[in-house]
């Protein structure tokens, strides 16, 4: 029996052991498990938390992209308006000095049928052209120097994309702008003449600053067809980036006196003729715009 009494106390004891054991073990889990003590529980709680967050995380980093975007977006907004707007504000100061330079160097002179210019005058600077159709009057092969430098530029840059531009007729002198006015009158009546040709003084060849151009396309005429044609879209497309307008353009004949001529242009230099280009101005509104008389 002592030897019973000795084996019941050692299981006793055992089973004490074994529940306080588990007991110990069964609390401490239930203690980490309520998350009441913060510093033991960071393993659990950073996968629970890992968990959670993660969908969080994935939201910030879809975000993300999308935070980065839109000041991509932004940007680009920011160059569009700056675009828009022409620019820095040095760009704006530097286009007005170009414009006024212009203006001073006579390079915007209006002539038309409310604005002519003088009997007498004649550009002192005029340089020949390269380019021309050789049938037509030799004395009209002249402009201004700085336009007949962009002229030539223009007709080669042309040339690279195989596309043929040449002056008809440049500066006029008010004697030759009077025989063709005259001539024109004795065919077509002065009713007609008024409306396709200019009296002399009143057209700005005189000022060695226009020039009308043709191409093979059109058999070197001067005609309407010219603006669908390559050189005449090309011509409409690109003869700012060279200083020239597309002096009289189509629905601005109120404005400007003259019915649409896809072929004329009028050199006014590179500030002035991308700003009319771009907002789509005759020179009668852009000098309005910028009081210059
Ligand atoms: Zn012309």
């Amino acid at each position: 029996m002592g030897n019973e009494k000795r084996i019941k106390l050692v299981i006793i004891i055992s089973l004490l052991l074994i529940e306080t054991f588990v007991w110990t073990t069964y609390g401490s889990g239930n203690f980490w498990s309520l998350g009441l003590t913060g510093g033991t529980d960071e393993p659990s709680a950073n996968i629970d938390g890992a968990d959670e967050p993660i969908p969080g995380i994935d939201r910030e980093e879809e975000d993300k992209p999308e935070d980065e975007s839109l000041p991509d977006r932004n940007t680009e907004e920011n160059d569009g308006q700056a675009g828009e707007e022409g620019d820095s504000p040095e760009e704006i100061a530097d286009r007005e000095l170009a414009i006024q330079e212009a203006a001073e160097k006579g390079l915007l002179i209006l002539v038309n049928k409310q604005h002519p210019i003088d009997q007498a005058y004649k550009p002192d600077d005029l340089v020949k052209i390269k380019y021309f159709v050789s049938d037509r009057s030799e004395t009209t092969r002249y402009m201004r120097a700085e336009a007949a430098e962009a002229f030539h530029r223009m007709v080669d840059k042309a040339a690279e994309e195989n596309l043929e531009l040449k002056m008809t007729t440049a500066y006029r002198s008010y004697a030759f702008q009077k025989i063709l006015f005259d001539n024109y009158v004795a065919k077509e009546g002065e009713e007609a003449a008024n409306k396709y040709s200019a009296r002399p003084g009143e057209s700005e060849h005189q000022t060695g600053l226009a020039v009308d151009v043709s191409s093979p396309s059109v058999d070197y005429q001067l005609s309407n067809d010219y603006d669908k044609m390559e050189e005449g879209k090309w011509l409409a497309d690109h003869a700012h980036q060279f200083g020239f307008i597309i002096r009289f353009p189509k629905g601005k004949s109120e404005i400007t006196g003259y019915q649409y001529e896809p072929w004329h242009i009028r050199y006014v230099g590179l500030a002035a003729a991308k700003e009319m280009y771009e907002q789509e101005l005759t020179l009668e509104e852009f000098l309005q715009i910028k009081g210059i008389e």
